[in-house]
């Protein structure tokens, strides 16, 4: 048996878990999502939600709870070791859902139907249930946990949330786990990079029959979408590109004074990424072009990445916690908070509560029952990272 299935095997038999399991209740967890998710937390506007997750922290008696210039939610339940790496606990406070979006839920047949609430409002429900049991109990590990709901995950939030999050605690964290409503059984330890860039080409403008022949701004952008379009990314790693967005122009009788794309590039692998970049801004800067016309290229999105093999012990004491609760894991790669903190270089995996479906759609949904399951997983993996040298391996 491997050292981190001995390890897990060990927790599970403390009374600090028997505490901490008995406490939880998938209910209440449930019932804190929905009351979460009725606060609408649009990406850039998760302030109101933010001050709810606020009092939650504050009345359960979690230490420095702060919030802070990008309405991140943090606050500390102090270990007993004071001299040990950290534990951040995170899960997103923000949703694809613009502010007037219906939150009316409706539960039915083991599913709870609401937009946003298994991404993320059950998440970061998971999280204040484990700090209630945490506080209720009194179980204080040998390391410190952080807990925080962070901001600016999701679309064009660029990860700004977490990376506040991390410029503020990254020297006293060990490794990271971070709370998913929708995805038990994954185990997402490798991100994949994006950048979005913004290429916007300018001309003087005209006539379409008077000036004839002169730089036109379409016909620019035209000619570098098509040499992007010639690129070929590798397989392996897998790396891929998109046009997404086209606009510009006037009117169908003038040359167009001004034209934008929107690329989305992705990769396994941050170098690949970077390559392929380098290769996009090239193929700009082949277009022949009269002195007039002219490119500005921006970088409108940056999701770096990072990876930490599935050897690595966080990794295996998420598989040996899945399995004691009784759910198979399955690794992943994904697109989460954990991307940033990756790259940075700390150990960091998602993991989620339940199962459910229709993710970023009105009609979202979680499933009730496997909730029990997946805040046992939580609050078991807690409690094996915090008492595991990730140090020394
Ligand atoms: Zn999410």
């Amino acid at each position: 048996m491997s050292a981190a299935r001995v390890h897990v095997r060990d927790c599970a038999r403390t009374p600090m878990f028997q505490a901490l399991q008995d406490a939880l209740d998938p209910r209440r967890t449930l019932e804190r999502a929905v009351a979460i998710q009725q606060v609408p937390a649009p990406t850039f506007e998760e302030e109101k939600r933010a001050r709810v997750v606020h009092d939650y922290f504050c009345s359960l008696g979690l230490l420095d709870v702060q919030r802070d210039a990008y309405h991140n939610v943090i606050g500390r339940w102090p270990g007993i070791e004071p001299d040990r790496p950290a534990i951040l606990l995170t899960a997103h406070l923000d949703t694809v859902f613009p502010a007037d979006t219906d939150l009316a839920v409706r539960e039915f047949a083991g599913r709870i139907r609401g937009a946003g609430l298994g991404d993320n409002s059950l998440g970061v429900a998971a999280l204040i249930s484990l700090a209630d049991a945490l506080t209720s109990q009194q179980v204080h590990l040998p390391a410190d946990l952080w807990f925080a709901a962070t901001s600016r995950e999701e679309g064009l939030g660029n990860l700004d949330g977490i990376r506040a999050v991390w410029a503020a605690l990254g020297q006293r964290l060990g490794a990271a786990i971070v709370v998913e409503g929708m995805a038990l059984g994954r185990i997402y330890h490798a991100g994949i990079a994006v950048r979005r860039l913004k290429i916007v080409c300018r001309a003087p403008g005209g006539h379409s029959w008077l000036h004839f022949g002169q730089p036109s701004a379409v016909h620019g952008l035209i000619t570098a979408g098509h040499e992007i379009l010639q690129l070929i990314p590798p397989g392996e790693p897998r790396t891929t590109y998109n046009i997404g967005l086209i606009s510009g122009g006037r009117s169908v009788n003038s040359l167009a004074t001004e034209a934008e794309l929107w690329l989305d590039l992705r990769s396994e692998d941050p170098a690949a990424l970077r390559a392929l970049e380098q290769q996009v801004r090239a193929c700009v800067g082949r277009v022949q072009r009269p002195p007039d016309l002219e490119f500005e290229i921006s970088v409108v999105g940056d999701r770096p990445a990072g990876a930490i093999a599935q050897e690595h012990a966080l990794v295996q004491l998420a598989i040996a916690c899945l399995e004691t609760v009784g759910v198979a894991p399955t690794l992943e790669r994904g697109s989460t908070d954990a991307n940033l903190l990756l790259a940075a270089g700390l150990p960091a995996i998602t993991i989620g509560i339940s199962q459910g479906g229709n993710a970023h759609r009105p009609d979202e949904f979680i499933e009730t029952a496997p909730v029990h399951s997946g805040l046992r997983q939580l609050a078991l993996l807690t409690l094996a990272a915090a008492t595991w040298d990730f140090a020394a391996g």
